[in-house]
């Protein structure tokens, strides 16, 4: 076991015996986020506009190829190195952190997550050689990737099949439907949706789901609607349109049917949208330590620090920020394929307490710091309304976890009710 790296700062995920390789991505995540995407969030958000001059840092320093493997030129982070530089990053800009976790995920998916998932022989050598197409275009061009599910419907909670479909044609497949909630809508240069295959009958099943990478310049393919969200801005979740697109055999992330079984396997691939949200959590305790020590660089040093209340506030958002940040932790350090159910249930856990808490901690934020601070030239009213938008997002709405939790704990696989 190699010797556990101390750092210069605690990071969002909180401290840990970091490895060698987990603290270099940290320190540099953090370097980003303070010297460039914190001072640039404000303009992402008033725009409504996508972070693109952070993601020309990302390229830089290899991170778009963060979770590709080291053999095929990435930087070779597992699950929980990504799950702890995504807080990072969210600390300093939650757009760049949830939009970073679209392209990351069509990586880690394809990678160490396909892995996990049982495939046949000629399955996992199909797999093997079109993921090397799909690595090289982020590692060797600086390709980024989208992931739009969602499509208003019951799909993307996991309860019917994609309304969008593909059927198989001569070299690939024609595609056609609709996606709302696009992330990364105009800036990505592929756009790996969730489809259901055609086969011709009527009866669309879940288990023909196909997971394929449209490119950008598709024709058929159109970017439609406005933006003008409450929080999360940055992110340019725009709708998209699918119009008989081809889309070659090459295009495929998953092998036929393997997605289905991987969303079974993997429940901890729903919770990579969570550390957006704790570093956000992060960012309004960072804040209110400053504002009421008074010194938030160009705020009069006012002081606020010696009011009972406020030491009781602190007190209340460090005790959630830990509750937090333990869950999280303890979560991605377990996370693996086929988790025991209670393994399962604290993902679930886990991912409630980081949604709703990051929300609360900013909710506490504007409380406690006072009028003053929920100006728009300070980050607390942005962290307060991006920290709105973390629960709201499928599968795993605050709800539908609830929906989960109670169901699994009082049913068993296959029980019903006479
Ligand atoms: C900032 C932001 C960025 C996003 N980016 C992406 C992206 O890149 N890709 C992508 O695919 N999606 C993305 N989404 C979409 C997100 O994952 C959800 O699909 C979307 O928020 C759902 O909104 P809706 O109004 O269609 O919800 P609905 O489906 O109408 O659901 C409304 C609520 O009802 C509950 N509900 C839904 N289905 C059920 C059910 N079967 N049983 C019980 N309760 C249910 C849920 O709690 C849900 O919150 C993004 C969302 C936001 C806010």
């Amino acid at each position: 076991m190699p010797t556990p790296t101390p750092l210069a700062f605690t990071p969002a995920v909180g401290d840990h015996a970091f490895t060698p390789a987990q603290a270099s991505l940290l320190t540099t995540a953090h370097r980003l986020g303070e010297e460039k995407f914190a001072a640039r969030a404000a303009q992402w958000d008033e725009e409504a506009s996508f972070p693109f001059a952070n993601y020309e840092d990302l390229r830089a320093a290899g991170f778009l190829g963060l979770c590709v493997p080291a053999s095929h030129g990435g930087l070779g982070a597992d699950y929980a190195t990504y799950m702890m530089v995504a807080a990072e990053i969210g600390r300093f800009c939650g757009a760049t952190a949830l939009t970073y976790n679209m392209h990351i995920c069509s990586t880690m998916w394809t990678g160490m997550l396909a892995d996990g998932i049982a495939m046949t022989d000629a399955q996992r050598a199909e797999h093997a050689r079109r993921r090397e197409l799909h690595f090289a275009r982020v590692v060797k061009d600086g390709a980024i990737y989208a992931q739009p599910f969602s499509e208003g419907s019951a799909a993307a909670a996991g309860r019917a099949p994609f309304g969008t479909t593909a059927r198989k044609v001569e070299g690939g497949w024609r595609v056609n439907g609709r996606k709302i909630f696009a992330s990364l809508s105009g800036a990505a240069d592929y756009y790996g949706i969730l489809c259901t295959e055609d086969k011709g009958d009527e009866h669309p099943d879940a288990r023909d789901t196909l997971y394929l990478a449209v490119p950008a310049k598709s024709e058929g393919f159109a970017i439609s609607g406005d933006w003008n969200p409450l929080g999360m801005r940055g992110t340019v979740s725009r709708n998209l349109t699918f119009k008989d697109v081809f889309v070659s055999d090459n295009e495929q992330l998953m092998p036929r049917g393997v997605y289905f079984k991987g969303a079974q396997t993997w429940p901890a691939m729903f919770f990579t949208l969570a550390p957006t949200y704790l570093g956000i959590a992060n960012a309004a305790y960072d804040f209110t330590v400053r504002y009421l020590r008074g010194e938030v660089p160009g705020e009069p040093p006012v002081k606020r620090r010696m009011y009972p209340t406020k030491q009781i506030a602190v007190a209340q958002m460090r005790m959630q920020l830990e509750q937090l940040r333990s869950i999280f932790l303890r979560a991605i350090l377990e996370a693996r394929p086929n988790p025991s159910k209670d393994e399962k249930m604290r993902l679930y856990a886990a991912h409630y307490t980081v949604m709703e808490g990051a929300n609360d901690i900013a909710r506490l934020a504007i409380r406690t710091c006072g009028g003053q601070s929920m100006m728009k030239h300070l980050p607390l009213e942005r962290l307060y309304r991006d920290s709105r938008c973390g629960s709201l997002m499928l599968p795993w709405t605050a709800e539908l976890v609830l929906d989960r939790m109670g169901r699994e704990t009082l049913y068993e696989a296959g029980e019903k009710d006479e």
